[in-house]
């Protein structure tokens, strides 16, 4: 070991070492050492005496230095967990949310499991809702629009690899992409956050696409569109059902009302948060 001036080689270190040596939390520092050297949580804590190779302790040293600048850990691993099912993310995407599993299971109480029906998702991002739908439900038919091609290539991967054969990815703005077409069920995780919201200057937000998270100036702007559009492409009896910020729930209620929603139900997160709305056009006139 070098004890002079010039020490250009940085010693070998064993896991051990690297990880009680990293400026992160303790748990992020394991997860990240975990995806540099392709290991699952049982053999790092297994093997503290491993010595990393120098190309394992550099590309260790990079990913932590990108957690410490603020990015999201999902980000700097290329995936994240949702549903149980494995996402590939990229900044291109926004990362799913526990939150919006409560989408999903509040969905599939609406789609039957024993025949066909139509769903479509507006705002599809890395495809994680309308996979886990699909999944779940192989009898529907789930059509996911997504208007960034950067988050299209994302969601194709996503469902090339998971291979929901009922996934029908189109590029479009909201409904421009599925003129004509009616659907038992409309979801929909829309950008909600209000553009001068204090939260997106911290945390993993700041490396989210705008796109996906800006909801104008209220916030409401894309539930609004979602909502206008959607009894034009629901069957008599069809349900809409919306993800949006902790507050926007009575906003939600009113535009629903307005556009001829009845039976309209909200849902709470597990943080206590309304955070699902929804509702169905009349059944039959
Ligand atoms: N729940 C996200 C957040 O506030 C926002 C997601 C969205 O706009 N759809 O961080």
């Amino acid at each position: 070991m070098s004890s002079s001036g010039v020490a250009p080689q940085a010693p070998r270190r064993t896991v051990g070492e690297a990880l009680a040596a990293s400026p992160l939390e303790r748990r992020e520092a394991a997860r990240l050492l975990r995806h540099v050297l392709e290991v699952d949580a049982a053999r790092l804590i297994a093997h503290p005496e491993r010595v990393l190779t120098e190309a394992e302790a550099r590309a260790f040293a990079a990913a932590a230095q990108r957690r410490q600048a603020g990015e999201p850990v999902a980000y700097i691993l290329g995936r994240r967990e949702f549903y149980g099912l494995l996402l590939e993310v990229s900044p291109a995407v926004l990362i799913p949310r526990p939150e919006t599993e409560l989408l999903v299971d509040t969905a599939l109480g609406l789609v039957p499991a024993d025949r066909p029906s139509r769903v479509l998702e507006l705002g599809a991002g890395s495809g994680a809702v309308a996979i886990a739908l699909a999944r779940h439900r192989p009898q529907a038919q789930v059509v996911a629009v997504e208007r960034s091609l950067a988050a299209l290539e994302v969601a194709r991967r996503n469902v090339r690899r998971l291979q929901p054969d009922n996934v029908r990815l189109v590029q479009g703005d909201w409904y421009d992409a599925v003129a004509g077409e009616v659907f038992d069920l409309i979801v929909s995780n829309p950008p909600y956050v209000a553009t001068e919201d204090p939260h997106l200057r911290q945390g993993d937000v700041r490396f989210e696409p705008a796109e996906a998270l800006l909801g104008g100036a209220d916030g409401l702007e894309a539930l609004r569109s979602v909502i206008a559009g959607a009894p034009d492409h629901l069957v008599a009896g069809g349900h809409l059902l919306m993800e949006h910020g902790w507050d926007q729930a009575p906003a939600v209620a009113g535009l629903l009302a307005a556009a001829g929603f009845q039976a309209r139900q909200c849902h709470h997160d597990l943080a206590g948060c309304p955070r699902v709305s929804g509702g169905h056009v009349e059944a039959n006139a």
